[in-house]
């Protein structure tokens, strides 16, 4: 970030009255690299079961168990459940069965490393529900929760209204964050703008001409705003319409050009004043030491769930905070990926100003866990623990597909 981008991010954070330079710098107690070097150690036991329950397509879980009995429940990612089960127990299981959980790092790479013909996406996807599974179970033995497992602290943390829909017309859309900055106190959103993948185009012609102003005007200035491209645009494209966001007062562009053109994404990073966020959809550790280095985003938003797990999560946020930069992990639905984050951003020293909170009735997510997360004056409560500090719905488990894979 040059001086003048610097100058305006604070400036910006000033200008929505919320967290602020001094805040962030206030989170520098927590220490979870030392944390998870101590954490690091054989706990004597052996990991003698793993299963999944899913229900089809949306979102699975995986059940951990060692020899003494402990046990941890995590989530794969959301999305082609039932096929990430399936890879899971054959291609990550047999790494996993009889590993000691202290011994998290090497299981965590193991899973990439022996599966290097069939990288990232649903090798990260099953490994998530793995690592998320095994940092709860450490939770539990330590009788923690993740986050103090980090050196952070559960607490009531901000979290950022995140819209899904681009179906939406911009005054209605403006209306419902109203409603939602009236109702539940919340100080920041996100909007979509252009198309998912469109190729410079709009979802309809003029939608996001009119978006941009009509939901800065609606909302206030007091209330920070940030759009997401969803790789849409060219670089040309992008520059143009993150000038129109900077003019309305938005604190970043998400994603704003196709994610693996990196030096798309850092020429408009380069052009704009403001932030440029992204990271999302990458789970090679290499591919982000590239983008960070060569300052692709001034964000960096690993999801837990499509990145492999906390583990990897936390690598990334440890490059990121080695650059000075914020992470602020992306979490676009209210699944365990939600929970897992706010326990992750309690603890980093470089947790960026909001956690994502989806806004959407996704449907799928509902009873999933208890308690369930509340939005009170715009934050939600870190689960206090031990480990993620929820359980998964037995009546849910009860009616999903289980599969097992056991240390014979
Ligand atoms: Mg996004």
């Amino acid at each position: 970030m040059n001086p003048s981008r610097r100058e305006f991010f604070l400036t910006a954070a000033g200008a929505a009255g919320v967290a602020t330079a001094a805040d962030l710098s206030a989170q520098e107690t927590a220490k979870p690299q030392a944390a998870v070097d101590s954490l690091r150690q054989k706990t004597g036991t052996k990991i003698v079961s793993i299963e999944t329950f899913h229900q089809g397509t949306n979102v699975g879980f995986v059940r951990l168990r060692t020899d003494d009995g402990s046990e941890g429940v995590g989530q794969m990612s959301p999305f082609e459940a039932d096929v990430t089960a399936t890879l899971l127990h054959r291609k990550l299981a047999p790494l996993v069965l009889g590993a000691d959980p202290g011994d998290f790092e090497a299981i965590s790479d193991s899973c990439i490393e022996k599966n290097y013909k069939f990288p990232w996406s649903f090798i990260c996807r099953g490994l998530a529900g793995i690592d998320t599974a095994l940092w709860d179970l450490l939770g539990k033995k330590h009788q923690k929760s993740v986050c103090e497992l980090l050196g952070g602290k559960p607490r009531p943390i901000g979290v950022y209204g995140s819209s899904m829909r681009r179906d939406i017309k911009p005054a209605d859309e403006a209306q419902r964050l109203v409603k939602l900055r009236d109702d539940q106190g919340f100080q920041a959103f996100k909007v979509r703008v252009g198309k998912v993948t469109g190729h410079d185009e709009d979802q309809w012609p003029g939608r996001t001409d009119e978006l941009i102003p009509t939901i800065r005007k609606a909302v206030g200035d007091q209330v920070r705003l940030q759009a997401d491209a969803n790789s849409c645009y060219t670089p040309k494209k992008a520059i143009e319409v993150g000038k129109v966001m900077e003019q309305h007062g938005y604190f970043f562009l998400e994603e704003p050009c196709p994610y693996w053109e990196l030096e798309w994404t850092a020429q408009v990073a380069e052009a704009l004043k403001m932030h440029v966020a992204g990271g999302e959809q990458d789970n090679d550790l290499a591919q982000w030491r590239r983008m960070i280095r060569m300052k692709a985003v001034d964000i960096v938003q690993p999801d837990i769930m499509y990145v492999g797990g906390l583990t990897r999560a936390l690598r990334v946020a440890r490059m990121a905070a080695e650059a000075k930069l914020p992470c602020t992990p992306h979490s676009a639905n209210l699944s365990l990926v939600t929970v897992c984050t706010l326990h992750m951003m309690a603890a980093i020293p470089n947790a960026g100003y909001f956690v994502e909170f989806s806004i959407e009735d996704a449907g799928w997510t509902k009873d999933l866990f208890a308690p369930a997360l509340v939005v009170k004056d715009g934050k939600v409560s870190v689960p206090a623990g031990p480990g993620w500090g929820v359980t998964v719905n037995p009546a849910w488990l009860e009616k999903a597909t289980r599969q097992v894979s056991e240390k014979k």
